[in-house]
């Protein structure tokens, strides 16, 4: 149930994020919409509108809500865009984007939070196309994206993710070594890819083909 403290404790953490820095009014407004509450385990609702990361199932994470704004704010999402999210996790960076009008695919490598992120997700409403796999080879069968977001750390840059842009497509993904990542966004105009490197995070391994070997 979407309770009035929560509704005041939402729009205080859009506020914050506003204060560090986050600038997308859209992206705002969506985080201070979307009940992050129902994304993690009920022990851990209290802390929801904290701007941390939470822990949920299969020993992952919920972003940290400034992480979920920078990534979508760099993403620079258009409503009825096409976007491709690696690593659905709880569904909450899903959530956002599809508040924010974007047409949304996801991929998550773990069965349980594949299922139950396509739950809330549709308790909620909202609409989506899920896929349980390896992300890092993209999804072919529905490319090319506007926008690939990735919410796990990748030693590179997947080339698959690459190649699936579609001209002035948008990719942002996390890469470095496992202890921190530079926010990479890639460009597509053409055949061209331009690079920029944003602030350094800290996030759970991107595992897969084109990822980090699962040990
Ligand atoms: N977007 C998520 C959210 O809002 O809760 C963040 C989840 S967590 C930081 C990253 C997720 O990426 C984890 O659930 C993890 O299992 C998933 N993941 C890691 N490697 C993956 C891959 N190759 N393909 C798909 N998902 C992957």
């Amino acid at each position: 149930m979407d309770e009035f403290k929560f509704r005041k404790r939402r729009k205080a953490l859009a506020d914050e994020l506003r204060e560090k820095g986050i600038q997308d009014e859209h992206v705002l407004k969506a985080i201070g919409t979307i009940p992050r509450h129902v994304f993690v385990d009920s022990a851990f609702a209290n802390r929801a509108y904290e701007d941390s990361a939470l822990p949920i199932a299969m020993k992952q994470t919920i972003s940290q809500p400034y992480t979920v704004a920078r990534q979508t704010e760099l993403l620079e999402v258009k409503p009825g865009e096409k976007i491709l999210e690696i690593g659905s996790g709880s569904g909450y960076q899903g959530a956002v984007l599809l508040e924010m009008g974007a047409k949304l695919y996801t991929i998550e490598r773990h069965d349980e939070l594949h299922h139950r992120a396509r739950q809330i997700l549709s308790k909620l409403g909202y609409r989506a196309m899920f896929k349980c796999g390896d992300g890092t080879q993209g999804w072919n069968a529905y490319a090319p994206w506007d926008g690939i977001v990735v919410t796990a750390g990748a030693p590179v840059i997947p080339e698959a993710l690459r190649n699936q842009l579609a001209d002035g497509g948008r990719l942002v993904i996390p890469v470095g070594d496992s202890s921190t990542q530079s926010m990479v966004r890639i460009i597509r105009e053409g055949d061209q890819f331009s690079e920029e490197h944003y602030d350094n995070f800290k996030f759970v391994p991107l595992i897969g083909k084109n990822g980090w070997n699962d040990s």
